[in-house]
């Protein structure tokens, strides 16, 4: 993709791709569609919660093909997207395993050896089903020291956290800082608060050269949300933002 250091970017990322949230990410495409938006990044996660390997999916799978052909780009996304087998808790991890995430931060502390081998299983899942994966979006954004390295050593082309996107391979563009709008379904307070904090950091980001978007399954489900993702979508696209993908982004 041609572009020059003063394009001005958008990237949406729909999270947590898998058999159980298939409908909703469908919908939030043809959703996108509708704003002439055919490019994403979509997150993959291989057997989400323990719940079995996608491959296993036949008709997941064929979706996840045909929103590649079309133009999405497919992301790995951890690989459970639990805590089921991570280390025992920690009073300095509570925040962000209990607070900050449903228990959900399975990168957050994981041993060096199982992360490689987590990270192997998934890109061996996308190569078995054609899908490119040539970046890495820990659950939650929340990554152990030394994961980044890690990842690079095994040639991902990229991770992000939620204030940045780092680019692993050399030559590459440089880190760029840039905060997420992201939205919280836990809970009608954690809704309310996403909605008022998003309408603040739009409000910063619209005059940057790059906007992030990341929505999860159920976003589009709550009305003042869908609301307010709209108006980011069309206020953007006026702006000249154009649409992207991650992976496209770290390799202009
Ligand atoms: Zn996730």
């Amino acid at each position: 993709m041609l572009t020059t250091s003063i394009q001005k970017s958008l990237i949406i990322s729909l999270h947590d791709a898998h058999p159980g949230s298939q409908a909703q990410i469908a919908e939030q495409v043809a959703f996108l569609a509708a704003y002439g938006i055919t490019c994403s990044s979509i997150l993959i996660v291989p057997e989400f919660h323990h719940s079995g390997l996608i491959s296993e999916n036949k008709e997941f799978c064929d979706a996840a093909s045909d929103w590649q052909a079309k133009g999405h780009e497919l992301v790995l996304h951890g690989y459970f997207h639990d805590r089921q087998e991570s280390p025992p808790e920690k009073l300095s991890t509570v925040f962000w395993t209990r607070l900050y995430t449903n228990r959900e931060a399975e990168f957050l502390d994981l041993p060096r050896e199982t992360a490689q081998l987590r990270l192997e299983r998934g890109r061996a899942l996308f190569k078995s089903q054609g899908w490119r994966g040539r970046g890495f979006v820990a659950p939650a954004w929340l990554m152990a020291g030394g994961l980044t390295n890690l990842l690079a050593e095994m040639g991902f082309a990229y991770t992000t956290r939620v204030g940045e996107i780092i680019p692993l391979l050399p030559g590459l563009n440089q880190l760029k800082t840039s905060r997420s709008l992201c939205y919280s379904t836990r809970a009608g307070w954690r809704r309310f608060a996403s909605g008022i904090w998003n309408k603040y950091l739009y409000g910063r980001l619209r005059d940057t050269d790059l906007i992030r978007l990341s929505l999860h399954p159920r976003d589009l489900e709550f009305p003042l949300m869908r609301r307010q993702i709209d108006q980011i979508l069309r206020a953007s696209l006026k702006r000249g933002f154009q649409p992207t993908t991650y992976g496209d982004y770290v390799a202009r």
